[in-house]
């Protein structure tokens, strides 16, 4: 391009060349021909350019969980962009940081107590991945390298995140990936599991396949098990009761590293601060972004067992410990939204909302079943998937036809994968509003029958 932009080019209300942005995970012939533009947001709403109000039934990309463009957010971003703009977190510190890791690591169970800072759920799990193996060689056990995934998992893009994801699309155009990584089976079983509230009965004995490639390998070769307690972008699975339990115990057993992604489970979606208190089981690491500040700054960041930070603590004190970070790890604007989000958390009793919804909301989304063409329906905290039969010509068309008319015809987002349609409301969702986004759920399914 060669023209300098005009004025007229930075007239948002209408923009006039849809051609330069390469849209991320999008259908991106379909979006230009078919535009789904957002102008603005309040709480439970997106609103378009024309001004329809669209029910948030995503929370935007399951981060939003105090609801849209907060007022208590937006005023410490502005009053914290007026006073420190950005500072390095390279050997220098600033109050908001400090402030929101102890916030952090307060709510995280057992002694998950510090937080490394980067700015998205895939660099948070690239960080944990860095952290297991360069623990593994400070404790002189540099032969633990290999890492564990599981099928069905998704932990964002970076290198390491789609060598230990499970999901072939994000695996297939990039190469050989990461070596020495294996992946235990995904837990989904439709037979057994059809039409589940919560944690489904059958398959806690899949965690057992950690032993078996224990038995193949050697604990001593392997670093650490990374698992999402509820897999979230490929159709919602959450863990079988006993499943994370097992996984621990068996990771106990050889020594082996735990980390739960939480990118998606972090914040209050399942009911509790992070999933590892709802089932009960104490991770080594835990990955956090989304819901961090309500989805409103890039953050993510790793939750750190008090024994593997301290491993790093020796040797002269004025040597950096850990050779991993990034320019805009903890920036202030993202600090301080966070603080503020919090805050709401806190003070709504957001988490504890989720929780007492969570029988409403299973008894709404439940209530679809009979729809045309449902083939499973899955809830667990404030999440739901319905996976719809795929149409004879085309894997993923159906859902993505539910996305696009429910977003133009019925004022409804949702998120798809496959031909599963994924929702997540922010967590401010009353139960009037559950009902209606159920409404309007059936009227798109019907649409698309
Ligand atoms: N891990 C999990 C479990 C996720 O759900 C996601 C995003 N959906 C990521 C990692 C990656 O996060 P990001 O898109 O912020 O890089």
């Amino acid at each position: 391009m060669t023209a300098q932009s005009s004025r007229a080019d930075n007239d948002l209300s209408a923009p006039n060349d849809l051609e330069a942005w390469w849209l991320p995970f999008t259908a991106n012939r379909s979006f230009k021909a078919r535009p789904r533009m957002i102008a603005r947001a309040k709480d439970m709403h997106y609103y378009t350019p024309e001004g329809r109000a669209v029910l948030d039934g995503a929370a935007g990309l399951w981060c939003c969980n105090a609801g849209h463009n907060r007022d208590e957010i937006t005023a410490a971003i502005q009053a914290q962009a007026a006073e420190l703009d950005y500072s390095p977190a390279f050997q220098f510190g600033h109050a908001a940081g400090f402030a929101i890791a102890s916030r952090i690591a307060q709510l995280a169970p057992g002694d998950l107590d510090h937080v490394f800072f980067c700015n998205s759920g895939s660099e948070a799990v690239d960080t944990a991945l860095k952290i297991a193996l360069a623990y593994w060689n400070v404790q002189g056990q540099g032969s633990r390298t290999r890492l564990i995934g599981r099928e069905r998992g998704y932990h964002g893009v970076g290198f390491g995140g789609i060598s230990v994801g499970g999901i072939v699309k994000n695996r297939q155009f990039f190469g050989s990936l990461l070596a020495g990584v294996d992946h235990l089976p995904h837990t989904y079983n439709r037979a057994e599991q059809a039409f589940s509230r919560g944690e489904p009965e059958w398959g806690a004995h899949l965690a057992d396949e950690l032993e078996r490639i224990v038995a193949l390998h050697d604990a001593s070769t392997i670093a650490a098990v990374i698992v999402e307690p509820m897999a979230g972008s490929t159709g919602v699975i959450p863990a079988p009761k006993g499943y994370l339990q097992r996984l621990r115990q068996i990771c106990d057993k050889y020594g082996i590293l735990l980390i739960f992604d939480e990118v998606i489970t972090g914040f209050g979606r399942l009911g509790t601060a992070f999933a590892a208190e709802r089932y009960g089981v104490i991770p080594d690491m835990i990955t956090f972004a989304k819901g961090v500040n309500s989805g409103t700054v890039p953050m993510g960041g790793v939750l750190v067992r008090k024994g593997i930070h301290d491993a790093f603590m020796k040797g002269p004190d004025n040597m950096i410990e850990l050779f991993h970070g990034y320019t805009y790890s903890g920036h202030p604007l993202a600090c301080a939204s966070a603080l503020a989000a919090q805050d709401i958390y806190r003070d709504e009793k957001l988490f504890e909302r989720a929780k007492a919804l969570e029988p409403v909301w299973a008894d709404a989304i439940h209530g679809l079943k009979d729809l045309p063409n449902v083939l499973d329906i899955r809830t667990v905290g404030l999440v739901g998937a319905i996976d719809l039969a795929s149409r004879p010509d085309a894997f993923g068309a159906r859902a993505f036809e539910a996305m696009d008319r429910g977003f133009h015809d019925h004022d409804l987002m949702i998120r798809i994968t496959g031909d599963t349609i994924a929702i997540s409301p922010p967590l401010i969702i009353t139960e009037v509003q559950i009902g209606e986004l159920a409404d309007k759920l059936g009227k798109v399914i019907r649409a698309v029958a």
